[in-house]
């Protein structure tokens, strides 16, 4: 049970819990990946078996851990919960499958970081259900098989291109997330001030979603500072003023960008002349590490038409060069 998450009684982690959608139907937007899921669930029902095994990627805060357990919700099945760098001998593996019921959900969020010898176990688990344990050390090991239950592992990944061809194939449901559009971040803005028992006129709300960087996460949690501000003078609806005041504070940009964002591409087109320059060289140059860059930062940059990658490195795009020419952050 060691490496299942205890859940951290940290205020952000039980706000984040209670703010999470648990029937497929509240789970706002990402249509087309609804559509698709609840015809797999349905007819996993209607076979009465195990859903196949999924694999949802996507960057972070875009709600596939809210999925993972709305797919166990909608099974009517229990989940058990773990992470890649959590799960580090074979044996800790071992224990969590081996406590499965028919059906159960076993979610491995950033399932690229599982060491490779543990990810090689779950090959035979999620193909044929068993897995093979060896006990025992030197001349007295011998390998022992244990069989599995049917269950479906759900795993998330920030890197899809990162998880080895095996593993990546055994997934027979293969779902990306997008950035939520502006509609769905509204609603989803609505339903959290909604929770939190605050008003937020139309105005406030389209700013919010406007700099919510299409991601969930991000919206809920300038949300909540929002109304701190919101709250200390004294407001009984969220006004534009404060929304303004607030993420000016909040160092975030009219697009949704951050001090780290304009440190990216200030670096790209002022020391490189827009480009094309290597991740490495920008991460190295900015203080960051390149993993963060890649699945944090450059991803939206890309969505909102700022940064370009092509063969030969990372470059600005004229829209970005126009962009940074008008705003200082500093
Ligand atoms: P990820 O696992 O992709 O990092 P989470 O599932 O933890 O993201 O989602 C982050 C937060 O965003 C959750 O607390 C949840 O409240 C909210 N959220 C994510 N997706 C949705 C959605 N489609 N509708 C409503 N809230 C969402």
């Amino acid at each position: 049970e060691r490496i299942l998450d205890e859940h951290e009684q940290d205020d952000e982690v039980s706000l984040e819990l209670s703010l999470r959608p648990s029937k497929l139907q509240q789970y706002i937007g990402q249509d087309a990946l609804k559509n698709n899921l609840s015809v797999f669930i349905e007819a996993a029902k209607m076979r009465e078996e195990a859903l196949d095994h999924v694999i949802l990627h996507g960057p972070p805060g875009l709600g596939k851990t809210t999925l993972a357990n709305i797919i166990a919700a909608e099974m009517n099945v229990n989940i058990k919960t773990t992470s890649g760098p959590a799960v580090e001998r074979a044996g800790d593996l071992a224990a969590i499958l081996s406590s499965l019921e028919p059906g159960d959900v076993l979610f491995i969020d950033e399932i690229h970081r599982l060491p490779r010898f543990v990810e090689e176990i779950l090959y035979s688990a999620m193909e044929d259900f068993f897995i093979d344990v060896v006990i025992g050390q030197g001349d007295e090991a011998r390998s022992i098989r244990i069989d599995l239950p049917p269950f479906t592992l759900v795993g998330a990944t920030t890197r899809f291109g990162s998880l080895s061809a095996p593993l990546r194939d055994r997934f027979g449901v293969q779902l990306r997330l997008q950035y939520y559009d502006l509609d769905s971040l509204k609603l989803i803005i609505e339903r959290t001030a909604d929770i939190f028992e605050v008003a937020i006129p139309e105005n406030s709300l389209d700013e919010l979603a406007r700099r919510s960087r299409g991601t969930p996460r991000i919206a809920n949690r300038l949300l909540r500072r929002v109304r701190d501000f919101s709250m200390v003078k004294g407001e009984e609806a969220i006004t534009l003023d404060t929304t303004n005041y607030a993420l000016k504070v909040l160092e975030v940009d009219p697009e949704g960008l951050e001090p780290v964002d304009h440190k990216i591409m200030r670096t790209i087109i002022d020391t490189y002349g827009g480009g094309p320059v290597g991740l490495e060289t920008v991460a190295v140059s900015i203080g960051e590490e390149v993993v963060t860059l890649n699945d944090v930062y450059e991803p939206y940059l890309i969505q909102r038409g700022f940064l370009e990658r092509t063969p030969r490195g990372r470059k600005a795009t004229a829209k970005s060069f126009e962009y940074f020419k008008n705003i200082d952050m500093d």
